[in-house]
């Protein structure tokens, strides 16, 4: 039986992973904070997504404190279309604490690291290991997923246990030298070679160390627990434009929750319905144009979009959904950098290019 233990595994993987490594952009460098921007848009976000996004961010924001000084309306705008917006109001968190805790200098431990806010096991152990070579491990779906299949292990990661348990074994492979280039050749392998459902054992450099080849189990392994299925949701969204082309009037998200502090047409489901609100605003709502539909990670969207246009510049008087704390004017086209998620172009779009 094969054995997935020490020395030799590492060995193989590691010089696997210098001959084959995608030269990514943050693979070039040794800054903590250049690494940490990385890894925190990585988190379930495409390689090729990411790219012109990080190069974007160290562009506007060189070091963590200029990162920390801009307006957080800003980051916002600058991650537009990245999604989960809730990590751009944290990585500008995390940076003020960087700013305020350690004068600006990422700590080089994975306990001080883990102690800001913003900041989980994952990526604390990625800019631990990556940036200062330290002993920290790092466990996401693709290590998981190598973990189970090498040493046939059918362990239910989606429960605490399960998780604790993969980090155990990552932290017992993790010791030894170039930690952050071990962490990154077990995502890499994970990444494109023993990939969900068809693994390509026939081109992996740790077959011969792998339980699940020989016994036939890769395929089915990781076990994972089902995940619920996103949850069907419909709203109505009003698209606020004036007569004349130019601008558009588009609602501020309150701070927490979904979209936080992000600009949109305002979304209705219940109360006030979108009839109450534009009949009290004196607004005539046309029917809708189409509906988008727009799936999250815990809802699936289905979205009616209708318009109303209005006169004057004059602000709409008009009663908001909880949601929201504010009514803005906005120009457009909207001008690169507004803070805007995907959702909400989707709405633009087919309100007022169509
Ligand atoms: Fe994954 Fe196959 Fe390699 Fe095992 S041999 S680690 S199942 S790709």
């Amino acid at each position: 039986m094969p054995t997935a233990d020490g020395a030799a595994l590492r060995r193989s993987l590691l010089s696997w992973f210098d001959q084959v490594k995608r030269p990514l952009p943050w693979r070039a460098t040794r800054d903590p904070y250049a690494i940490w921007l990385s890894e925190v848009m990585s988190q379930q976000t495409r390689v090729e997504t990411v790219i012109p996004y990080y190069e974007k961010f160290l562009s506007y924001y060189p070091t963590v404190r200029h990162l920390a000084e801009a307006p957080v309306e800003e980051v916002l705008g600058h991650w537009s279309g990245l999604g989960y917006y809730r990590r751009a109001r944290m990585l500008h968190r995390t940076a003020h604490e960087v700013v305020a805790r350690h004068d600006a200098e990422f700590p080089p431990d994975r306990d001080a690291l883990e102690a800001l806010p913003g900041i989980g096991p994952y990526t604390a152990g990625a800019v631990a290991s990556i940036a200062f070579d330290a002993q920290a491990s790092v466990v996401d779906g693709n290590v998981v997923r190598v973990f189970a299949r090498l040493f046939d292990d059918s362990t239910d990661a989606r429960t605490p246990r399960g998780m604790s348990h993969f980090r155990a074994r990552a932290d017992a492979l993790v010791v030894g030298d170039r930690p952050g280039d071990w962490n990154q050749a077990l995502m890499e392998l994970g990444a494109t070679v023993c990939v969900p459902r068809e693994p390509r054992c026939m081109l992996c450099p740790v077959a011969s160390h792998c339980a699940g080849r020989e016994r036939g189990t890769a395929a089915e392994l990781p076990r994972l627990s089902k995940k619920a299925k996103p949850v069907p949701a419909a709203f109505d969204a009003l698209v606020i434009a004036r007569e004349a082309e130019g601008d558009v009037w588009l609602a501020e998200r309150k701070p927490e929750g979904l979209f936080g502090g992000l600009l949109e047409p305002p979304l209705f489901d219940v109360a006030p319905s979108l009839a109450e609100a534009s009949h009290a605003a004196g607004l005539r709502v046309d029917a809708p144009l189409g509906v988008v539909a727009h799936t999250l990670s815990h809802r699936k969207l289905a979205v009616s979009v209708h318009r109303a246009s209005l006169p004057s510049l004059a602000a709409p008087v008009f009663v908001l959904p909880e949601a929201y704390v504010a009514l803005h004017r906005v120009p457009w086209p909207l001008p690169p950098g507004t803070r805007v998620s995907t959702l909400a172009r989707k709405i633009l779009a087919l309100a007022l290019e169509t």
